[in-house]
């Protein structure tokens, strides 16, 4: 691969920092069995063919990162934010503000400032033809300063953190992967925020990064293991690693990948489905799971079991 090493640019230490994380030489890099993608994909269909009769044969069942996170977390809580629906507000659009700007700030020509990526990003966002636009296009003018400023302060970390990436390590924004099983019934699909590098035959070369805006959470790991999976069924050979980037801090956290991790995410996989599929058809009683997101919950002032969670500061 045309690889993540040594830059030519000055940099300062948190971006080598970053620098050194992502760069390996190719001696230290993992190779893997090429008969692993069809190990794991058999694993994944027999996990899920008992399934395929509660399956809609004309309308695919999607599972994204986030349904899996909701229904391994409190499911009274996943069916309650389902009912209720997502609206957008300042704190759900500045990160998609971000990711945005973050993606500008890869593919432009020269040495564009924050300021220039967080007003290209919010303009291009403005006038799409989605959810988000609409909501950018209602918003006061405090609104719309108030949402800049959050946005403006993110991207400026990662430009003064991450070290300007270069053409030759094969830098791909928001990279989707889709995996189709149980004969296209259940599609497991993922958008990954940044890749790097790519494999050479059987050895492991690529890194996939997850931005995020808040702090690290357990989940985030287990995000980054689902993608890590799809890139693995997509082209055979997993990423050599994934990092959660959190903007605010500035810092990076990253974790090799290993067969007997992507085992253990087809488990995971196999169970939310099943949990999923179940609890779409009414077939089974979603689970009450107190837990650290009692604190957002909507159903937090009726829930007994949440409120003691919170009482006894079950988050810290
Ligand atoms: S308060 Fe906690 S336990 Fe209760 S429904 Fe919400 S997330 Fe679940």
């Amino acid at each position: 691969m045309t690889d993540v090493g040594p830059s030519r640019t000055e940099l300062n230490p948190a971006q080598q920092e970053i620098l050194d994380l992502l760069g390996a030489p190719i001696e230290a890099r993992p190779t893997f069995d090429a008969g692993l993608r069809d190990e794991l994909r058999a694993e994944l269909e027999s996990g899920v063919a008992h399934l395929a009769p509660d399956l809609d044969p004309d309308e695919a069942f999607f599972v994204s990162k986030h349904k899996l996170s909701s229904v391994h977390g409190c499911e009274v809580r996943m069916l309650a934010d389902e009912a209720a629906g997502f609206e957008w507000s300042i704190p759900t659009a500045r990160g998609t503000v971000a990711h945005k700007a973050v993606e500008l700030s890869v593919h432009w020509k020269g040495e564009p400032t924050p300021s220039e990526l967080v007003d290209e990003s919010l303009g291009r966002l403005t006038n799409g033809g989605d959810g988000l636009a609409e909501f950018l296009q209602r918003c006061t003018e405090v609104d719309l300063v108030e949402l800049r400023g959050e946005v403006l302060d993110r991207v400026t970390k990662f430009v003064e953190s991450f070290p300007p990436l270069q053409a030759r390590w094969r830098p791909v924004t928001e990279s989707r992967a889709r995996v189709e099983l149980a004969g296209g019934r259940l599609v497991l699909s993922g958008k990954v925020d940044l890749s790097l590098g790519q494999a050479r035959g059987t050895t492991a070369g690529k890194v996939l990064i997850d931005l995020k805006t808040g702090g690290f959470a357990p989940s985030h790991l287990d995000d980054l293991r689902f993608y890590a999976l799809l890139e693995t069924l997509r082209i055979g050979v997993p990423p050599r690693l994934v990092a959660s980037y959190y903007l605010d801090a500035g810092v990076a956290h990253p974790e090799a990948i290993t067969v007997p991790m992507l085992q253990s995410t087809v488990a995971r996989i196999v169970d939310g489905i099943e949990r999923l599929v179940g609890l779409a058809h009414g077939t089974v009683a979603p689970a009450l799971r107190p837990g650290p997101s009692c604190r957002w919950c909507l159903l937090l002032a009726d829930c007994e079991a949440g409120r003691q969670f919170t009482a006894e500061g079950g988050w810290d």
